[in-house]
């Protein structure tokens, strides 16, 4: 089934002419019909790409005071993934680098512009975008739970480290693993064992709110970074999620098993417990060895092992 943003183009101009101008053109597509959305100025523009309900956006580079290189940038920072073609009244090597620095997919001149340009380079940027998307999936999940994966999750911790050290916002990073994962797969096999890292990640993940972030870390090791969360929430954050597990037990699809799970975790806080990102990773492992040397199935704090 085509996806709601199949068939609809975002164009962000403040020159009206341009609106009617562009939806001439893609009355004549080869392709057939596109619903044509229009923002006349940078807020308004912003704001419709970061729905994310566009196929392609079509950006003039002259918005009143602002430019469109800014709110490219700024769609960007906002990990908006809409593939944008720029428009410019006026060519310049310049602004070509630019924009594609800033992630535009192609630019074009007005003055050039015809229903067979427009199309053509629409399908370019969508299969671009569609190419770097599936790109962007393989560099920074997991295949086997879609979780993030570690390298993916270093960067993210090491940014929230900026910007707790920045605006002094607190945040919990957690280091969880699974326990006694390797009887499962000794007993049950490799293939049950992968159904009870796919059913704890999808539990893990659908307990966050959507500002924390969650990886698998490494084999059946899952790490989570909880935003602006102090030390003791972070703990009645992770009971939740013990006792979910717990009353939740693992029915691998295709077997008549049902496997209790628990895990070992261990929590370290910024700015509290460490002030450097490598320091509270480290502080977090050693809490989880701690969780585990002390019997497995709880939550141990660096903060407690001081
Ligand atoms: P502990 O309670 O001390 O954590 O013991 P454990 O058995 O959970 O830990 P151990 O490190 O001894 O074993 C982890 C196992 O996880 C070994 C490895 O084969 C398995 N493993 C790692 N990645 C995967 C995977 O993708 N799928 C499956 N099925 N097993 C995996
Ligand atoms: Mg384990
Ligand atoms: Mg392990």
């Amino acid at each position: 089934m085509p996806s709601p943003r199949a068939r609809r183009i975002l164009l962000i101009d403040d020159d009206r002419l341009q609106h009617h101008l562009v939806q001439g053109f893609l009355g004549r597509f080869r392709s057939g019909p596109w619903e044509l959305d229009v923002a006349a100025d940078y807020e308004a523009g912003l704001k419709k790409l970061l729905s994310g309900k566009y196929a392609v956006c079509l950006l003039d580079y002259r918005l009143g005071e602002r430019d469109g290189l800014e709110l490219l940038r700024a769609a960007r920072a906002a990990d908006s993934a809409t593939p944008v073609v720029f428009l410019t009244a006026d060519a310049s090597d310049e602004i070509d680098d630019a924009a594609m620095e800033a992630g535009a997919m192609d630019f074009l001149v007005k003055a050039d512009l015809n229903p067979r340009i427009l199309e053509h380079a629409i399908r370019y940027a969508r299969k671009l975008g569609e190419t770097m998307g599936q790109l962007k999936q393989l560099a920074t999940r997991d295949a086997l739970t879609g979780l993030h994966n570690r390298r993916e999750f270093d960067r993210m911790v090491a940014e929230e480290c900026q910007r707790a050290s920045r605006f002094g916002h607190p945040f919990a990073l957690v280091m969880a693993d699974i326990d006694f994962f390797k009887k499962i797969n000794d007993t049950h096999g490799h293939q049950v064992g992968d159904e009870v890292l796919k059913h704890v990640a999808s539990l893990l993940a659908g307990q966050l709110r959507v500002v924390d972030r969650i990886a698998r870390y490494g084999g059946e090791e899952f790490a989570i970074l909880m935003v602006e969360t102090e030390r003791k929430a972070a703990v009645e954050g992770l009971q939740r999620l013990f006792a979910l597990l717990a009353e939740t037990p693992c029915q691998p699809a295709g077997t008549d098993l049902t496997l209790n799970v628990t895990l070992s975790a261990g929590l370290a806080v910024m700015p509290d417990d460490a002030s450097a990102c490598t320091e509270l990773i480290a502080l977090a492992d050693k809490a989880l060895y701690a969780a585990k040397h002390a019997g497995r199935n709880r939550v141990v704090t660096a903060h407690s092992l001081k």
